[in-house]
């Protein structure tokens, strides 16, 4: 199957005499199309200033490019107001400023947070420092092994006492989704206010923050075949209006004077220093390759690479595939070769050209429930073929063999 898509992204284009690239670490993060490379390109040929500041005819064009950025944003996900989209590094960034901004300040003795056993580090590890810092327990809302979240369980743990409730859209490891919809409204049935981590969902839903009616949203932009170094938090602006900021400094402020200060309105509040214009630029374009592609043939393209995916490693022999038959998933498929370490795995793959990320994926906590230290994941975007697919299991045949195993 040739994929034209595929064709877009610089990186697959290798001479003749070079080994093709199975790029199979997405969730990792994605590749760039051409048009992406090209427009941040033409942002520092171009434009290029310190947004915000300067009020000469370049500084003009770099805010402009910075503010249009940030209405792409904000139109990509259904956001109403603009200036409650923040640009930050990446969704990890995201987090802590919720962690430390409304967690810090809002969360208080004897109030519970839950989050999900499919968390990432950087949705659990702030929550951890809000909830030992304010005398607050941490709660988990526990997936059966195959990593589903059953109705009965949202409700047990999500009670009175909740005030905050945080979780990711799709696991980075499994692949699944999360029933979301029921967290948030479950969140909001107790009074609690629902942080929804998109990292892992951006780059293959359509993310709609009205629908969705989270509290918070944040994701990466290098997930999402944007640069590295630009994520978004959007918030409902009636936390975000009464939250302090989480970095102080320039261009966040309304006044300053010798002992205090006040901050600007949002989004200025929580963009605090020089941003990453040239990201966020990249992200726009980024937004508009999506929007070219759609995600209807998006989802349709992806749906049938994973499934050929999920099935055909299920006939690689001595291959345990973690996560359930059933549940939606996208983009992960999680697996272990039977006595070979994943780390090692990984490395024989990589002499055939084929990229997967090994480890414990930054969820220790998921790999010790789903009962192993560490494991490969293969990962998908839309740019994937069913060959990158028959190149892992091919690859993956060897790996025992390589190793000196009998069968
Ligand atoms: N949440 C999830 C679900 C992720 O997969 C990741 C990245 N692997 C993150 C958060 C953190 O993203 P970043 O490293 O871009 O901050």
């Amino acid at each position: 199957m040739s994929n034209s898509i595929k064709d877009q992204f610089p990186v697959f284009r290798q001479n003749a005499d070079e080994k093709p690239i199975v790029y199979l670490d997405s969730a990792a993060t994605s590749q760039r199309p051409e048009s992406v490379i090209k427009a941040v390109d033409d942002f520092y040929y171009k434009h290029n200033a310190n947004p915000h500041r300067g009020s000469y005819q370049l500084g003009i064009e770099a805010t402009e490019a910075y503010e249009n950025a940030r209405l792409k944003v904000a139109s990509f996900i259904n956001a109403k107001d603009p200036s409650c989209v923040i640009f930050t590094r990446n969704t990890t960034e995201s987090m802590n400023l919720i962690a430390y901004s409304y967690g810090m300040n809002f969360i208080k003795e004897g109030d519970r947070v839950v989050i999900t056993i499919l968390e990432h580090h950087s949705n659990m590890i702030p929550w951890q420092q809000v909830c030992r810092a304010k005398g607050a327990k941490l709660d988990y809302i526990y997936a059966d092994k195959g990593g589903i979240i059953s109705d009965e369980e949202i409700e047990a743990k999500i009670t009175d006492g909740v005030k905050l409730v945080a979780a990711t859209h799709v696991s980075n490891v499994l692949g699944i989704k999360t029933p979301i919809e029921k967290i948030i409204k479950r969140a909001h049935e107790v009074g609690a206010v629902a942080a929804v981590d998109a990292a892992q969902s951006s780059p293959h839903i359509k993310l709609d923050v009205e629908a969705l009616d989270a509290d918070f949203l944040a994701f990466s932009g290098h997930k999402l075949y944007s640069p590295l170094g630009v994520g978004v938090l959007w918030g409902k602006r009636e936390l975000l209006d009464k939250m302090p900021p989480f970095l102080t400094g320039g261009d966040m402020i309304d006044s300053v004077r010798e002992q205090d200060a006040t901050w600007a309105e949002l989004p200025n509040k929580f963009e605090a220093g020089t941003q990453n214009a040239g990201g966020a630029v990249g992200l726009a374009a980024a937004i508009d390759w999506i929007e070219s592609v759609g995600f209807d043939k998006i989802e349709a393209v992806e749906r049938e690479i994973y499934d050929y995916a999920w099935a055909k490693l299920k006939e690689v022999p001595h291959l345990t595939v973690y996560g359930s038959d059933k549940g939606e998933h996208y983009g992960a498929i999680a697996f272990n070769v039977d006595d070979v370490h994943p780390h090692d795995v990984a490395t024989i793959l990589d002499a055939d050209g084929v990229c997967i990320r090994s480890g414990h994926h930054c969820a220790q906590p998921l790999m010790g429930h789903i009962g192993t230290s560490s494991c490969c994941r293969a990962s998908f975007a839309v740019y994937n073929t069913k060959e990158d697919v028959d190149a892992l299991c091919a690859s993956l045949l060897k790996v025992r063999k390589w190793l000196g195993f009998e069968d």
